[in-house]
This record gives C-alpha cells, structure tokens and sequence, in this order.
C-alpha cells in the first residue's frame, strides 16, 4: 500500500484487503478461495509420491529466495505461482498413502474447510465477547468427549494446542491439587514449597518425553520424573510401579502424580488401566493420562474395549491431530472434577471479571494455560457432522487392521524381522535383517533403507531405536492406505536393502 495515501482515501485503498460486505471484499474473498482451491488442486492431481526427496540444503535455498517483500504487493496468483515449487511441491504430502512415519494425520477435508471458516470467523475463545457462539460449540464438543470417555458430570474440558500442552496442565493441575490439599500450600500465589525437591511423578520408561518437559517447566527439574519399567509388550510394569512406590516411601520422598500412556509414540501400548488406577488410589496419587494417540480409540468399534478404565483418570490428554485426522494444531485437555481448573484461573478485570461468573457468563480463559485461543472444535464438530460417528469408528478400525496385516505380511517375510506381533493400535516396528549374511552393520542398512526411501521419495517412513537397536516403524493413519501399499512398501525396502548391501554400504 502506498504510505502516502490520505485519510479520507484509506477506506477504498484497503477494500480489496479485508472481508466486507461491499462488492471488493466479497469478490476478493471469492476469488481468493478459489485460486487457492485451484492451486492446491493442480499441485495434488501431480503429487504421485509422498515428498520429492530434496535434500534440506536444497530446499532451504529454495525457500531463501522467495524470502523477500516488495513495497508494492503482487497479486495472490503470482505468489502462488511464486510458492508452487518451493513450499507447496517441496512439502510433505502427509495425505499421500505412503506418508507413513509419525503420528501426523491426513486431514479430513471437513477439517480443512473448517479451518478456512475459523480463519474467517476469527473468533478468540478466551472471552464470551470474543467468542459468543463459539465459545458453546467449545463446550458442547467437551461434554461430547467427556461423554465418550464415561465421565461424570462434575468433569470439564478445555481445548488446548496439542498434547504437549494437555500433558502440562494435567500436572501442573496435579502438583498444586498436591501442595494445597497436602501443606496448604496455594502454589499459584506463594510459588513452589520450600520441600519441592521431594516431589515425584511416575510414569513409564516408554512414556512421552513431555512428562519429563513439563516437570521442568513446573520447577521441579526432570530429576522429579520416575520412570517405570515396562514389560514385554511395552506397558507399565505395575510390579515394578509398586516397588518404585515403596522404594519412594523408604527414602521420603512425595510422589504426587502418575502418568499412564494410552498408545505410547512408538509401539502404541496402553498400560494396564484399571490395575494402574487402583495403585493411584492406594497412594493417593493424582492419575493423568496421556491418550494423545489412543483417545482416537474412543470412537472406534472393535477396540473401544482397550480404553475401559480412562474413566478413573483425574485428567486425560486426547489430541485430535493424530486419530481424530484433524488439521494441526486440536487437542483437548480434561479433568474429572472441575474444580481443578480453579488453580489455574486469574481474574483479569478486562476479559473474565468475577461478575460476569456470578451472571453466568462464560469465559474460557479460566480454563486454560493460554488467552487467545483458536476456535479449534469447530473443524472437529464439522467433521463429526458430516462423516458421523459409525465411519468415523470404521477408518479407525481399518487403520488397526491394516496394522495387523503388516505385522503378518513382516512375520512371514524371510528378510524382515517385526518387532510387535500384536500392534495394539497401528503402528508397526521391525527391521531388514537378512537371514543370509550377517556381514553388515544392521543398523547402519536399517538407517540407510529409511534415508534412501525418503530421498527417493519413495516412502516416508520412520526409524526408532529399541534396546540399543535401530528399527524400521510405520504409523498407519491414514485410511486410504491399503494391504496393496503394504506391499509395494516391503518390496522397496526389499530392493533397497539389496542395492545399498551391494553397493558401497560399509561392511562390519
Ligand atoms: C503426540 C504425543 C504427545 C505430544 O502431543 P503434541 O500434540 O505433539 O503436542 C504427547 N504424548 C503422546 C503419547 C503423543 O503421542
């Protein structure tokens, strides 16, 4: 925009700039929706792998020479043009069924078409004047989940940017529940007590690394995080949970928290729920469960069964940008008892005064860790609307069948080693081990076939390490994805392994 331009010309100088019910800001909006549906839509019908496998150097120059802003603004279209090579084709095509290594969803397209109407609305949920419509669907999709989780009715929710911050605030919920009902002790107002360092929480050797983050952030240093050895199938040995207990009562310390995993990162293990609820009782202990990736369980058919005994959480994280196939960020953070929210909230005079409580109007920002807030259950509600619940629970259900295909397919493949033979969800762990020659470094090939396969983009798939070893792992999310990818998939690392072990690989 021109500096220059007076006030009384600013009106028509911006027209084209801002939605409005004038004839240039409707046809901008119009227009600009369009080209974007078309841009996308010609990147995707050329899209036949799941990256291109450019380098990061190569990319990173790419981006490098589009980083510059003009003093005059071009039109949309030629930024699109602009941006097709360098962001759009040198992105990961996360829809794509080969794209299969994180827990990184396809997006529903109700998903997608929900976030233009919430970029649109612009709505912010931490105040009812900001948010007067929104902030009830917020709470509507709450009370549907706490639903779903068989929740009792004092339990609450708010909608958080993802896991990592659900995980916080569950134990930052549970060290002031801790300090106040233990000392008296009101951490909000007063800080930590002067006996932090014997705090503890507990949780799994497999549980995700935000526990021992978020212990940092609460002050109390990852020295306050247990860790609980898991059994064979990688979840919680509640053996070992009660002598990690008793071994913490010998030296005095103050567990306060356990953090049960429903669907940890790498083998999707649910901890034994009902026997780690009972340990949470005896103790005392303030139970949060981390179902980030197995909360999409919640809807499903065939294995809803895994989740019985979430109920007896005091706070649960679910994420619905894993198994609930929602665009990033939409997560949700619940509690059992509502009145926990209370060691988080703080009357600010001009957003959520105690008066308007009194009157019943409801502010958001009470609930939550953040102030601005997107309106992120709307593209969960639309999607809900339109797929309705039965499909919802049947994408699911193919996505742990398609698993359990893999694992067979690995089992029976003489090269291929798996490492969970029951995926407990749908991701799958195994590794390139040829029965013929033990001549190469394992891992050294595992890595290589996973680097090769994504340069080559011919499939992103991910790489962990279990007891020391290098893996191969698929997370299959994505629905669409079928036995005949499975194969393919196999028959590439099968080829790849081969090339790589006769050319050049370093023999051990
Ligand atoms: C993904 C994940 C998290 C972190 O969630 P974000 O949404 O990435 O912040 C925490 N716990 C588990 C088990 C997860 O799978």
């Amino acid at each position: 925009m021109n500096a220059s331009v007076s006030l009384k010309d600013k009106k028509t100088a911006f027209d084209s700039l801002f939605l409005h019910q004038g004839e240039e800001g409707m046809s901008a909006f119009g227009q600009g929706l369009e080209q974007v549906g078309h841009k996308l839509k010609e990147v995707y019908a050329e899209t036949d792998r799941p990256f291109t496998g450019k380098s990061h150097s190569a990319i990173e120059k790419e981006i490098g020479k589009i980083m510059n802003f003009p003093r005059r603004g071009i039109s949309l279209e030629e930024v699109l043009d602009e941006m097709e090579g360098p962001i759009l084709r040198n992105s990961l095509h996360v829809s794509h069924p080969k794209s299969m290594a994180h827990l990184h969803c396809p997006p529903l397209l109700p998903g997608i078409i929900g976030e233009s109407i919430i970029g649109t609305l612009n709505q912010s949920m931490d105040s009812w004047d900001q948010s007067p419509a929104a902030t009830y669907v917020e709470e509507g999709m709450v009370r549907w989940l706490t639903g779903r989780v068989r929740y009792p009715e004092t339990s609450d929710g708010v909608f958080t940017s993802g896991g990592t911050q659900s995980n916080y605030m569950g134990l930052l919920l549970a060290r002031d529940y801790f300090c106040q009902t233990h000392w008296g002790h009101d951490v909000q107002k007063q800080g930590l007590p002067r006996a932090f360092t014997r705090l503890r929480i507990l949780c799994s050797e497999d549980a995700h690394f935000t526990v021992k983050k978020s212990a940092s952030q609460l002050g109390l240093g990852e020295q306050a995080v247990i860790t609980v050895k898991t059994d064979e199938h990688h979840r919680m040995s509640v053996k070992d949970l009660e002598a990690a207990l008793s071994k913490l009562g010998e030296e005095n310390l103050l567990p306060f928290a356990l953090v049960s995993t429903c669907g940890t990162t790498d083998f999707g293990s649910i901890d034994p729920l009902h026997d780690i609820a009972a340990v949470a009782e005896e103790y005392g202990l303030w139970l949060h469960v981390d179902a980030a990736f197995g909360g999409g369980l919640l809807l499903s058919h065939s294995h809803r069964w895994k989740l019985d005994g979430l109920e007896q959480a005091d706070s649960i994280t679910v994420d619905f940008h894993k198994l609930f196939y929602q665009p990033v960020s939409c997560g949700a953070f619940l509690v059992k008892n509502r009145q926990n929210f209370g060691f988080l909230s703080h009357h600010a005079d001009y957003l959520n005064p105690l008066k308007d409580e009194d009157e019943g109007i409801v502010n958001l920002v009470t609930k939550s860790t953040s102030t601005t807030r997107r309106f992120d259950a709307l593209k969960l509600f639309l999607s809900l609307k339109t797929i309705g619940t039965d499909t919802f629970g049947d994408m699911i259900d193919h996505t742990v069948e398609l698993a359990r295909y893999a694992a067979s397919y690995i089992d029976g493949a003489d090269n291929l080693s798996l490492k969970n033979n029951q995926p407990e969800i749908n991701t799958i762990i195994f590794r390139y081990e040829p029965q013929s020659t033990h001549e190469f470094d394992l891992d050294e090939l595992n890595r290589a076939i996973q680097q090769t396969l994504l340069h080559e983009g011919r499939g992103v798939i991910a790489k962990t390490t279990v007891e020391g070893m290098t893996y191969l792992k698929l997370t299959l999310l994505n629905p669409r994805t079928g036995t005949e990818e499975i194969r393919e998939l196999m028959t590439e690392i099968e080829k790849t392994a081969t090339q790589l072990m006769n050319g050049g690989l370093a023999s051990v």
